[in-house]
């Protein structure tokens, strides 16, 4: 099935944290969009691969995604190899999204850093004819990164204000990652995810975004590339009266 937007997350829930509510967004306005997610998330201190297939699955039915996938690569090992990026190659021609979503490329968590540079490598791969896979080649046209723990100074911000509310109810639906009131913690446990406090940390994030674009929620997106305009007249619209000093 072909896609508008890709998005590609390392573990089931770093999508929807980073860009859940863009992609919700871009659902509501008849663009098809879909989540790869590259591992199984086995390592994870909570819940256990099985829970987290269900939870992701919840998820993007809620954030209304025409397709999702979560593949086999383990968690915690996800590297930069020539087998990993046939598998990311042989998604992008099959779906043929013309924006991609990656994480950015410096961050925390190792599987993080290495999703991002695997995502932009395969996006540039796909597009070469010799690298063969059965399929016609295609090349995304723009590969857009979202942050996780690191911040950047983002290049835009996506208004997020009308898709808040279910970007909320898709990170909830991956109720094994989160703080149980019953006492019912791992042992050991140091996520953040897990803290009692945890939702209300993403949604200060998102009011802090919004914040910078005079909406009430907005997600920080960053692109390598200079963004052409081909008219500054119609794009420093109305909409953007915020930015005007
Ligand atoms: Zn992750």
């Amino acid at each position: 099935m072909e896609l508008d937007a890709l998005a590609f997350g390392a573990h089931a829930d770093d999508v929807e944290l980073a860009c859940g509510g863009t992609l919700v967004s871009l659902a509501a306005l008849g663009h098809k969009t879909g989540v790869v997610v590259l591992t199984r998330g086995e390592m994870g201190t909570r819940g256990s691969a099985k829970i987290r297939a269900r939870e992701f699955a919840d998820s993007a039915r809620i954030m209304g995604l025409a397709a999702h996938r979560m593949l086999n690569i383990p968690d915690g090992r996800v590297e930069v190899t020539w087998t990993n990026k046939l598998k990311l190659i042989k998604i992008l021609r099959a779906h043929r999204p013309k924006i991609v979503f990656a994480p950015y490329w410096t961050d925390r968590h190792p599987d993080h850093e290495q999703t991002s540079h695997l995502v932009r490598q395969a996006a540039y791969l796909a597009g070469l004819v010799k690298v063969e896979t059965g399929q016609p080649p295609f090349r995304p046209h723009k590969v857009i990164y979202y942050p996780s723990r690191f911040e950047f100074t983002p290049s835009f911000i996506v208004d997020i204000s009308g898709s808040h509310e279910r970007k909320m109810k898709a990170v909830k639906a991956y109720k094994s990652q989160f703080h149980k009131e019953d006492g019912a913690e791992p042992e050991g446990d140091g996520t953040l995810i897990g803290r009692p406090d945890f939702l209300e940390g993403i949604e200060t994030r998102d009011r802090h975004y919004g914040g910078k674009i005079g909406a009430k929620y907005g997600e920080p997106f960053l692109v390598r590339e200079a963004i052409r305009i081909d008219d500054p007249m119609e794009f420093f619209g109305p909409e953007c009266l915020w930015a005007r000093p």
